[in-house]
């Protein structure tokens, strides 16, 4: 039923009152493009998200339960007292991410740093296409994008989408860019949002205990190297946008979480041969292969793993920095 009032806007811009009114149903609002056609194959473009004002007299939360200015109390999930006892809100945000309403509030509360924990040595971290990530001392997390599990949703999402783009091809209608939304082209494409929204799921729940377990270990600091370098980084077999996010997601993750806990964040020079300087004496080799996973140094013959000898040196650089 919800669906039928969804086809009935015709209106490429919502009006406030549509969109509270599927905010308080839980339901999603088409995204149009220029020419007023649905706009379904970006993930983006699902998500959709408004501001709210700041001010307390129009945002209030209650037991689990948030007031919101026009649209009055909405049940939440989650019950969080500290913000029924907070005196301002930061920039409150209502986002929908295709399944769920979520609201995002920025609140100020007492950090209860305790500084008396004694630093463990720093460490340096490499990003990698066959480990997300290397550590100095030779830890390795692995690339998620490469566990059983994402590959067989990515799998399944690809077998999803041809299966709806064969349904759209039936349902054109002579002109050229007209398809008519039928009951299982919208349930498909319900069942492909879902897949999307599990691999992220799961790789954003991955990033956070990674990163969690290593500034748990609360090193002096954290050194990685610039993601420029890394974004040139040719990659075939995966999409290379999802490395690139998923770099970016890492570093951003940890560099809050260093903040947090006072661990001092470096970033080595985009120019700094983290890979292709020896750890043991300091040589640096003209020319190393991405291919190449193994090394000899010429000048001392020591046996370098690229990833454990790049995270070695930026160890080493963050040290000096
Ligand atoms: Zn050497």
């Amino acid at each position: 039923m919800a669906y039928k009032r969804f086809f009935k806007i015709e209106n490429k811009h919502y009006s406030e009152k549509t969109k509270k009114k599927a905010l308080r149903q839980g339901r999603q609002l088409t995204v149009y493009d220029l020419e007023g056609h649905p706009k379904f194959k970006s993930k983006k473009d699902v998500q959709q998200g408004f501001y709210h004002r700041e001010d307390l007299g129009h945002l209030k939360f209650k037991d689990n339960k948030v007031k919101l200015e026009k649209i009055g109390w909405v049940k939440l999930a989650e019950n969080r007292i500290e913000l029924q006892t907070a005196n301002k809100f930061y920039n409150p945000r209502i986002k929908f991410d295709g399944f769920n309403w979520f609201i995002t509030v920025g609140v100020d509360y007492q950090s209860n740093n305790n500084n008396n924990q004694e630093y463990s040595e720093g460490i340096g971290i490499d990003l990698g296409v066959k480990d997300l990530a290397v550590i100095n001392d030779g830890r390795k997390i692995p690339n998620i994008n490469k566990s059983q599990e994402i590959k067989r949703l990515n799998k399944k999402l690809k077998r999803l989408q041809r299966k709806l783009s064969r349904k759209y091809e039936k349902q054109k209608e002579g002109g050229v860019n007209r398809y008519k939304k039928t009951k299982n082209i919208i349930k498909l494409e319900c069942l492909i949002r879902k897949v999307h929204k599990r691999i992220k799921d799961i790789r954003t729940n991955y990033l956070h205990q990674e990163t969690a377990k290593l500034v748990k270990t609360k090193p002096e600091f954290v050194c990685m190297e610039d993601l420029n370098v890394k974004g040139m980084v040719k990659n075939h077999k995966l999409s290379k946008s999802i490395q690139e996010q998923t770099f970016s997601e890492f570093r951003r993750i940890i560099e809050y979480k260093c903040k947090w806990n006072n661990i001092r964040f470096i970033v080595a020079d985009r120019y700094y041969p983290s890979s292709k300087t020896c750890s043991e004496c300091g040589y640096i080799l003209d020319k190393l292969s991405l291919s190449t996973r193994k090394w000899v140094c010429p000048e001392c013959g020591v046996i370098h793993d690229r990833d454990i000898n790049a995270a070695i040196n930026l160890m080493k650089y963050g040290k000096s920095a």
